[in-house]
């Protein structure tokens, strides 16, 4: 965590069995910036690894001298190293609009990270509505966790309609795919929309912490949280979580070249073969290999729209 000019630095393992260490009573040192990398911009962010020179072990203090390479880099909310997304939305209250998830769906795969859909509220539907999201999921090339906050359980639908439920705060769980063994030894982003229940599932899975609950109906937007950088908190089964603000509308500002790549159904299409064009839109181009039947090509069409618009503003800014 950021705190002004001061970095809140966790202690590696390696570092917190040195002899040193143990008289903190946190594994953490509040650190500084070495001018040096002031000097050559270097910018921390949180999930940043970094080296820490000279640490005072009895103050909790300490200079960071270096960053370490990032295998990934967030911009908005700024995060370094996050392996994945996970993708919160209610299957009811507010409905499940597949247009609205779409979106938020390309938005999160244009980070380049891996997408995970965790469906919450899986309480107030029939086990025939949860069925349908399944299969109509899989055809867009996703498989979501089937989620009860409320209830504390995890719903794992088996393909002859039987419903199984896991406890979603079981850390010792061994069932694959769940999505506590989703979360395990990974950095994941928490999104979605407000009153979906990214709060109530962040305080399920992380008890210490408490983060407010919010009314669906009430005009709450943000403030849940008195601070407003973003934070990552460890999970008890090994892993770091990172919250960000619930925004129910994100803009659509890839390039309208790269939208296709952000569908996996058009991305097994590419993968599979090529359009006459190299430069296809996939709108009216002969031979294109998008195009077709799949359900959310009209979803497609109508972003490529909306990214075209947006582009075409920005040109004519001076
Ligand atoms: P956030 O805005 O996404 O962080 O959502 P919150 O965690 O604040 O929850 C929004 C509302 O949904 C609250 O009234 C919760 O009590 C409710 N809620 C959360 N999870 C569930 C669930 O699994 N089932 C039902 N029925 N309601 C839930
Ligand atoms: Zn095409």
């Amino acid at each position: 965590a950021v705190q002004a000019n001061f970095y809140q630095v966790q202690l590696a393992l390696a570092s917190l069995s040195l002899p040193e260490a143990q008289g903190l009573t946190e594994p953490f040192l509040l650190c500084t910036r070495r001018t040096r990398l002031k000097k050559i911009g270097q910018k921390v962010m949180v999930g940043d690894r970094v080296i820490v020179e000279e640490p005072d072990w009895t103050g909790g203090r300490g200079a960071i001298a270096e960053v370490l390479p990032r295998h990934t880099e967030l911009t908005r909310p700024p995060i370094a190293n996050a392996d994945q997304i996970l993708l919160v939305f209610a299957v009811a209250e507010p409905d499940l609009d597949p247009q609205a998830l779409s979106r938020f769906l390309v938005k999160a795969e244009s980070t380049g990270l891996e997408v995970c859909l965790g469906l919450n509220k899986c309480d107030l539907v029939t086990p025939q509505q949860l069925q349908h999201w399944r299969e109509r999921l899989s055809s867009w090339g996703y498989q979501p966790f089937f989620l009860s906050v409320y209830q504390g359980l995890e719903f794992i639908l088996e393909h002859d309609n039987e419903i199984q439920k896991s406890s979603i705060s079981d850390f010792t769980s061994t069932i694959n795919h769940s999505l506590i063994d989703q979360l395990t030894d990974k950095i994941t982003v928490i999104c979605g929309p407000s009153g979906v229940g990214k709060s109530s599932l962040i305080n399920l899975l992380i008890p210490d912490i408490d983060l407010r609950v919010g009314a669906v109906s009430g005009k709450l937007g943000r403030g849940r949280h008195t601070t407003r950088h973003v934070e990552l908190f460890e999970l008890p089964s090994k892993g770091l979580l990172a919250d960000t603000p619930g925004f129910n509308q994100p803009l659509l500002d890839c390039e309208p070249q790269e939208l296709a790549d952000y569908f996996p159904e058009a991305r097994q299409r590419l993968a599979t073969g090529s359009c006459q064009f190299s430069d296809c839109s996939h709108r009216d181009e002969p031979n294109c290999i998008v195009r077709g039947d799949w359900e959310r090509y009209s979803f497609y069409l109508d972003f490529l729209a909306e990214a075209i618009k947006r582009q075409e503003a920005l040109q004519q800014q001076p």
